[in-house]
């Protein structure tokens, strides 16, 4: 029997779409009431930001892996990080526990490659976009990462440290958010990739001026389809 098992609460305005869109995929598919089995173990996110601001990754690598072990101690057979930012410390989680860990890069690179599409705009949290454990990994998939430069890696960081992950949606940065998708799509990132799991609530990638993939929602397909193999 699958049950999924979420590190979550990084931060938890993204978790509940982690777990709004498992249950919103399932019963589309499988009919009303159907439900995918779901240990959700929430985070404290003042923590791991703090530790983050500090680049202190081998303690947030312990809060993940700790994490990592109480999901799997209480049943769960497969495991995701609910956050871009924290796949820093996937490969530490990944060996800490015998269950598959599903990594978010390997399913943003699987819609890309779903699309016939070779080349992404990497937006995220300056983590994302500035440490190469992120964009190495989609390298060495043969896709071509086009990364933000400048002031635009500050403003997506603050939009989503001052205004997502406290709920906060502003119509002047979703305009902002655009123009940095735009300025990346004119370097060569044909596809635009939300890659923080806050992103979705700025912008819709069904409705977007280009085409784009939603990190979250890469994640819980590619965790329902580990589901169903
Ligand atoms: N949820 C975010 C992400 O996908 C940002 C929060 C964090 O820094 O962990 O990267």
């Amino acid at each position: 029997m699958m049950r999924i098992g979420l590190i979550g609460g990084m931060s938890w305005e993204s978790t509940s779409s982690y777990y709004a869109l498992l249950n919103q995929l399932t019963s589309d598919k499988l009919g009303a009431w159907h439900q995918p089995k779901v240990l959700i173990d929430s985070l404290d996110f003042h923590e791991i930001a703090a530790l983050q601001a500090l680049d202190d990754w081998d303690a947030t690598g312990e809060l993940l892996v700790d994490s990592a072990r109480r999901l799997e101690r209480a049943g769960a057979t497969v495991l995701a990080i609910t956050a871009n930012t924290m796949h820093m410390n996937y490969d530490q989680v990944n060996n800490s526990v015998s269950v598959p860990v599903i990594d978010i890069r390997d399913a943003i690179v699987g819609q890309l490659k779903e699309r016939g599409a070779t080349s992404l705009s990497l937006l995220g949290t300056r983590y994302v976009m500035e440490k190469d454990f992120f964009a190495a990994r989609l390298r060495a998939k043969g896709v071509q990462v086009v990364v933000p430069e400048g002031e635009a890696i500050e403003d997506l960081h603050r939009i989503i440290f001052n205004e997502l992950t406290r709920g906060i949606i502003l119509e002047s940065s979703r305009e902002r958010f655009i123009d940095i998708a735009d300025e990346c799509r004119q370097r060569g990132g044909d596809v635009v990739g939300l890659c923080c799991t806050e992103f979705g609530m700025l912008i819709n990638a069904e409705d977007a001026p280009w085409p784009s993939i939603n990190s979250t929602t890469a994640h819980v397909r590619a965790l329902l389809s580990f589901e169903d193999a």
